[in-house]
């Protein structure tokens, strides 16, 4: 028995932590009483590249980071204490600080996720769970957005890793699409090209940072095309390949989250995102922990991590 990569004995041990994830739910369902089931962490302020939708370069500017006895406190005091299921590790360029991804896969064995640009070798650790590859299109549109040569990087990389890892290894990448109003033509290829070469893949859209951004994909015609034809992959390609619930890309045809910077049903308390030196970020994980820092315009959000949740029924 195996569900989402997690076998029988791995669930028999997670039962207190799916107690607690269950238990918050029911707590919101009944009692409208909201606390966080997921946690992100910037791990490190440094990347290696520099892609044109990048919402952590708006808004980055210290070079410091913590060492990783700061983010064990970190870990204790945001995280553990709030009980919460899953983490995903962030940057920056995350694996560039192993140090850290080796302590949070201690800490929450199988429960880490790495989002990573994949253009470094992939290494594998025995606690992560997967890691999310962000890719940005077919190899010339990918480069475009996040520079050349990069494409080919990522692609060697992961084939190592499937190649160097055994027979599932496969199923420890998950690609990652946000799509924007350069990439958006390439979608049904990136299925393609990734297909047989991933366990899952998962599409979210570019979420501006200001009004008339280029690269949002503006409701309408052309964005309800992509989500309609993402639709009807999902039954193309079997086990559940493309993960987006039709739900939940339903409502990225539309305004779900907000007005103006402010959410409104979009339910950021159910993620805990902390930046670089472990602040909390304000109002979701793409914000900031600084009270001047330019804001996600909600109500053109293509965000798939809280927009799934409001697909589940969970609102802010
Ligand atoms: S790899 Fe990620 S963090 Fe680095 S520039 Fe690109 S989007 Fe930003
Ligand atoms: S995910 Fe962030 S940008 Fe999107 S609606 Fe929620 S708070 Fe706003």
């Amino acid at each position: 028995m195996e569900i989402m990569g997690r076998g029988f004995g791995q669930i028999v041990n997670e039962t207190p932590a799916y107690f607690h994830l269950f238990t918050k739910y029911a707590m919101y369902k009944f009692f409208n009483k909201k606390s966080p089931l997921y946690g992100s962490a910037d791990i490190i302020n440094v990347c290696n590249l520099h892609c044109e939708h990048c919402y952590w370069w708006l808004n980055r500017k210290e070079n410091e980071e913590l060492t990783v006895e700061q983010w064990k406190k970190v870990i204790d005091e945001k995280f553990k204490k709030k009980h919460v299921f899953l983490i995903t590790l962030v940057g920056g360029e995350p694996t560039l600080r192993p140090d850290v991804i080796e302590l949070f896969a201690k800490e929450f064995p199988r429960r880490t996720c790495v989002v990573s640009n994949g253009t470094f070798p992939i290494k594998r650790y025995k606690g992560v769970y997967f890691y999310w590859i962000s890719i940005d299109g077919t190899k010339d549109i990918h480069d475009k957005i996040r520079g050349n040569g990069s494409w080919d990087k990522t692609r060697k990389n992961v084939l190592d890793y499937i190649a160097g890892n055994g027979k599932n290894a496969h199923k420890d990448i998950w690609i990652a699409m946000t799509v924007n109003s350069q990439n958006y033509k390439t979608v049904p290829d990136v299925v393609k090209d990734w297909y047989g070469n991933s366990n899952k893949i998962s599409f979210q859209f570019h979420t501006p940072f200001m009004k008339n951004d280029p690269l949002w994909l503006p409701f309408g015609k052309e964005r309800d095309q992509v989500i309609d034809d993402i639709i009807s992959m999902k039954k193309q390609y079997p086990d559940n390949y493309i993960i987006n619930p039709e739900k939940q890309l339903q409502l990225m045809k539309r305004n779900w989250g907000g007005n103006g910077t402010t959410p409104i049903d979009c339910p950021t308390w159910t993620i805990i995102s902390v930046d670089h030196m472990g602040r909390e970020k304000l109002p979701c994980c793409i914000g900031s922990a600084e009270k001047n820092a330019m804001k996600p315009i909600c109500e053109d959000c293509g965000l798939g991590c809280y927009s799934v949740f409001v697909s589940y029924g969970m609102k802010g």
